[in-house]
């Protein structure tokens, strides 16, 4: 068979980058500078584990300082390389400049499989792995700050702003360091849903432009829309559970790591998530088709496919079979460049990662405001805005009483408009409005000019654009 020559994923980045550049006029020179990683910093350190030494080697990678702090996630996974960080920084710098994150993109990561060590072992490496990462200020409230990504969640970020904490004692802002901790660590409420929320209202946001549906041969709203939806972990999870939960949307394929589901009439996704997470894979679920190579369903017939377990999983060698006419990058860089030629001259419609996955790092931005202010969102206002309320229904019903038209209230209205808004109301309304932007900033561009043929590189113009303002700006 003939053998392609499939780019690396940080080459596939510059690829797409450079693709958007060429439809630029930036001024000489400038575009070299934005498009390269500034610093990654390699770290091998020591871990005394089950009565020996191990070493362990990890990056964190700075792409662009254009803002500060920097920002991206640390993660866990046995084949993390400086190529892999440093192409996912890029990502983090340009996702940030879309959604209006003020942050430079960064990115960390740790060769290890989490599923080797027990909890105790990952903490003491997670402590060792922060330790060397803060004393460098690769850590930092101000300067650099860390999030979850793949193997990594709640529970190491809590040990990473703690490790913080003890080494900065006097610093009121420590908690910022760090972002994607539990709400009892100074989390936000809706962090850990956030990027799957995010990826929802993406493609509720694509289907309220009827113009863009039918560019992928789609017509109608997510309402019965056939999903499949490769890594059921944090990300894909979140997705298919709101997708069909709350739009109405199938979810008839499941991808994991042994294998995949595949039933025509959906899959329950709270209840597959229970038996992946007892059994430590997908396989025996009951009422669905397993197959055990998994990346075949890929290519099945479907309206939506939502990579959202790792890069490089849709490649030049089986970009032709992809039936989907709508995919949803929820996952970094699963579509390869030559892959993505690929599927746009088939006609394929690709929301691109860069918008799709952005709703962790705006959450992120939330939780980060929420650290730096001391206060959580909606502890002033949210009492004063139901009094308000309440004197308008007060109003309303002496209004209906004395003029003796006996107007009442719809049943359940009164409850819903008099309660106020909490934090995980207003982080989902700050997320959905976003997202809703960011879309329209794509769109406008896409629409506007013959020359951008897709979402992606329309996102790429919008995010140079802001990244090459801001270094003016500052007068580079
Ligand atoms: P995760 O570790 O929670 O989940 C990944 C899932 O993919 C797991 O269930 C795993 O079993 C599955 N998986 C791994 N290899 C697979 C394979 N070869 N085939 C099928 N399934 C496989 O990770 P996550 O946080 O959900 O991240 C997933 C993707 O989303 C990554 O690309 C990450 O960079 C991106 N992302 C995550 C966040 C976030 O907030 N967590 C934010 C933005 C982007």
């Amino acid at each position: 068979m003939h053998r392609f020559q499939e780019p690396s994923f940080r080459d596939s980045v510059d690829l797409m980058f450079n693709r958007a550049v060429a439809l630029m006029d930036l001024e000489p020179g400038l575009e070299e500078k934005i498009r390269v990683c500034n610093a990654t910093y390699t770290v091998r350190f020591g871990v005394r584990l089950r009565g020996q030494m191990h070493t362990f080697t990890g990056y964190r990678s700075v792409h662009s300082e254009h803002m500060e702090p920097v920002k991206g996630g640390i993660r866990y996974a046995p084949e993390v390389n400086q190529n892999e960080v440093e192409a996912l920084a890029a990502l983090m710098t340009f996702k940030c400049a879309l959604v209006e994150a003020p942050f430079g993109g960064s990115k960390g990561g740790l060769c290890l499989n989490p599923r080797d060590w027990e909890e105790h072992e990952l903490e003491r490496i997670t402590r060792r792995f922060a330790y060397e990462l803060i004393k460098r200020d690769m850590i930092n409230p101000a300067q650099n700050v860390p999030a979850p990504d793949m193997g990594t969640g709640e529970r190491e970020m809590a040990w990473i702003a703690d490790q913080y904490a003890r080494m900065n004692t006097t610093d009121i802002n420590a908690r910022a360091c760090v972002t994607g901790k539990p709400l009892n660590a100074g989390g936000i409420a809706g962090r850990v849903e956030a990027t799957g929320r995010g990826v929802q209202y993406a493609l509720q946001e694509f289907f309220r432009h009827p113009e863009d549906v039918a560019k992928a041969g789609l017509s109608g709203t997510l309402d019965g829309k056939r999903v499949i939806v490769q890594g059921l972990g944090n990300v894909g999870f979140h997705a298919a559970k709101f997708l069909s939960e709350e739009d109405g949307a199938k979810i008839i394929g499941v991808i994991e790591r042994d294998g995949a589901l595949y039933n025509p009439a959906g899959l329950d996704i709270a209840a597959l998530r229970d038996w992946l997470v007892r059994h430590g894979g997908v396989a025996g679920f009951p009422d669905a088709t397993h197959t055990a190579e998994g990346a075949t369903v890929l290519e099945e017939d479907c309206d939506i496919l939502i990579p959202a377990a790792l890069e490089g999983v849709i490649t030049m060698e089986n970009a032709p079979r992809i039936k989907a006419p709508l995919i949803i990058e929820a996952a970094n860089g699963p579509i390869t460049a030559g892959a993505d030629d690929i599927l746009r001259s088939r006609g394929t419609v690709i929301i691109p990662d860069l918008y799709a996955n952005a709703g962790g790092v705006t959450v992120s931005y939330f939780e980060w405001v929420k650290n730096l202010s001391h206060i959580r969102f909606g502890r002033m206002q949210r009492r004063q805005e139901e009094a308000r309320h309440q004197l308008l229904i007060d109003e309303l019903e002496r209004l209906s009483r004395d003029s003796g038209i006996g107007w009442t209230l719809s049943p359940g209205f009164k409850d819903k408009y008099l309660r106020g808004a909490g934090e995980l109301e207003l982080v989902r309304s700050g997320l959905d409005d976003t997202m809703r932007t960011a879309y329209q900033s794509m769109r406008e561009v896409w629409h506007a000019r013959a020359d951008v043929p897709d979402l992606r590189t329309a996102g790429y113009l919008v995010s140079i654009d802001r990244v090459s303002a801001s270094y003016r700006a500052k007068g580079l």
